[in-house]
């Protein structure tokens, strides 16, 4: 049978956990033997209003139960509260999970600043700021562990979520970089994109599919993610939810090249549109440096005919 991971001695900080996901993330690390910072504002999904109700039900569970738990009402927005909450109670973080979100939905024909600004604080700013004020922690103590939160909808696109698209696909490159800028120091931030029952879901998809897909089902990768153990496991994309877990990655055509010279035209890409969009040998760069490679590699070979 496979080992318990087991969280003892360390303190996770889950943010936006009055509910869904990090109620059920709180839960669980304050069962296995972490220090749980619960932070949430109690805002509705849209972002507004505010109550101490959310978190406070979420640390009262978990002591009752027997585990450690401090509550912070903080926005993300002033995420090095929320870190300063951990350091404060417990004396360190070992765990960041950037969870908190809102959503304001709406058809980009009417899409207000407003719309979009808040979005993007509460999704990327919120996370900046908790991941920037953890940050020396990490690099000091040589651990640490990162949880974004993504979205299908930042991976593909959404009909009325072109606010909340952006904002999550900025999930992906902020996570991309935190990873290699971390792993020297043993950093490991990785991102996800969960589907789950929550209030966020709970009007969009029929009752036997949400049925399906509890909180609770996002919860063990993101262990598995975040445990001492996993010390290479970095930079990924995680789709998960009911069950299904699955990691996603770039794929690039093999391409074309042509001759950067006057014969470079649009009707020459044209003429080669297929080599450009085929790929049945494809390439999966995981870095900025893969395409100079490749742009190096394809010198050395020679450009194809135009
Ligand atoms: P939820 O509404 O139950 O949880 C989000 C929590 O964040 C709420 O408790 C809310 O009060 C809190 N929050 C909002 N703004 C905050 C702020 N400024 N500071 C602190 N807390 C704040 O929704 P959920 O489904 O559990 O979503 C959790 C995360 O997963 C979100 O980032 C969401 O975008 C993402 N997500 C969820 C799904 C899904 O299927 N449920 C799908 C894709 C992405």
């Amino acid at each position: 049978m496979a080992e318990q991971l087991r969280f003892d001695g360390q303190v996770v900080v889950v943010t936006g956990a009055g509910g869904g996901l990090g109620k059920a993330y709180c839960l669980f690390f304050g069962s296995r033997g972490a220090s749980v910072v619960v932070n949430d504002l109690g805002a509705s999904f849209k972002g507004e209003g505010n109550s101490t109700k959310a978190a406070d039900v979420v640390v009262n569970e978990i002591k009752a139960a027997g585990g450690k738990a401090v509550a912070n009402y903080d926005s993300v927005e002033n995420g090095d509260k929320i870190i300063e909450t951990a350091i404060k109670e417990f004396g360190r973080i070992d765990i960041l999970i950037n969870n908190a979100g809102i959503l304001r939905d709406i058809s980009f024909k009417n899409m207000k600043d407003e719309d979009w600004d808040l979005i993007f604080k509460v999704h990327v700013k919120g996370s900046y700021k908790t991941a920037r004020a953890a940050w020396p922690y990490f690099r000091k103590q040589k651990f640490g562990r990162v949880i974004n939160t993504a979205s299908a909808a930042g991976l593909f696109g959404n009909f009325g979520q072109a606010n909340y698209s952006a904002a999550k696909l900025g999930m992906v490159g902020f996570t991309e970089t935190l990873a290699k800028e971390g792993l020297k120091y043993n950093i490991i931030s990785n991102v996800i994109a969960p589907i789950a029952a929550s209030r966020m879901t709970e009007t969009v998809m029929p009752p036997d599919l949400l049925a399906l897909m509890k909180p609770e089902w996002v919860v063990p990768l993101v262990a598995v993610l975040v445990h001492k153990n996993n010390t290479s496991e970095t930079g990924s994309i995680f789709e998960v939810g009911g069950g299904h877990v699955a990691k996603l990655r770039w794929e690039r055509s093999s391409g074309l090249l042509l001759k950067a010279d006057e014969s470079y035209t649009p009707g020459a890409i044209i003429k080669k549109w297929d080599q450009v969009t085929d790929f049945s040998n494809p390439q999966y760069p995981t870095g900025p440096n893969d395409f100079l490679a490749l742009l190096e590699e394809s010198l050395k070979l020679g450009p194809n005919d135009p």
